[in-house]
């Protein structure tokens, strides 16, 4: 899942960007409100951490260009230091999915960015299943038949977003979209790569398949 941070501490930015990567997250940063709107307009985000008080604008109204531009699908969390109840219902009335009050605990975040997300998928906890597959996202472990797999930050985004999507094709322009961050080469076969290691890691063929010239489908259970 690929998270858009949109603040102008540069520590807390260091300090974010560094735990959602270790979270499994694809991560890019806008330090100011006009960087934050191109990254919207150029990019696709499944979350946007938002702070309220930014250079050249303010979270508020980026947050109702988002809504207006009908990207409904973007989660939305207000991270900021007003805790005044009215700019709370503001921020929920103009389109944020959560609220969170500066300074907060990493760990409560990142539980926050979970919840959000997996409303997308359907689950109800931290832990997805797909036939003999479980990832456990709080964790970050991954098992196939109870036996524990090994994998690299990439191989366990790219399998988590299929696993979000069993059955259903997933091209590579896709998985590039969600998993890599803005720094990625779109001419590099790096998605081939990614994922015939994670195939060997697997140690299942059929799980993983190519449909030639779509994409790639996880296999639904039988
Ligand atoms: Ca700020």
């Amino acid at each position: 899942m690929r998270l858009l941070v949109v603040e102008d501490e540069e520590d807390l930015v260091d300090a974010l960007r560094v735990g959602l990567v270790r979270a499994g997250y694809a991560v890019d940063v806008a330090y100011d409100a006009p960087s934050a709107h191109e990254k919207l307009q150029v990019n696709t985000y499944d979350l946007v951490l938002l702070d309220l008080n930014l250079p050249g604008g303010d979270g508020f109204e980026l947050c109702r260009t988002v809504r207006a531009a009908g990207k409904g699908g973007v989660r939305i969390i207000m991270v900021t230091a007003r805790d005044r109840l009215d700019d709370r219902v503001r921020g929920l009335d103009e389109g944020a999915d959560d609220y969170l009050v500066k300074p907060f605990a990493f760990p409560e975040l990142l539980a926050r960015v979970r919840a959000l997300l997996r409303r997308d998928s359907g689950g109800g906890t931290s832990v997805l299943q797909v036939g003999g597959l479980r990832i456990d996202t709080a964790r970050l472990e991954v098992t196939l038949d109870g036996r524990s797999l090994a994998l690299t930050p990439k191989e366990y985004g790219v399998l988590h977003y299929l696993m979000t999507r069993p059955g259903h094709v997933v091209s590579t322009e896709e998985l590039l979209e969600h998993v890599w961050d803005e720094h990625a080469d779109p001419f590099t076969n790096t998605v081939r790569v990614t994922v015939g290691n994670l195939r060997r890691k697997l140690q299942e063929d059929g799980l993983i398949e190519t449909v030639i010239s779509r994409g790639y489908r996880l296999r639904e259970p039988t």
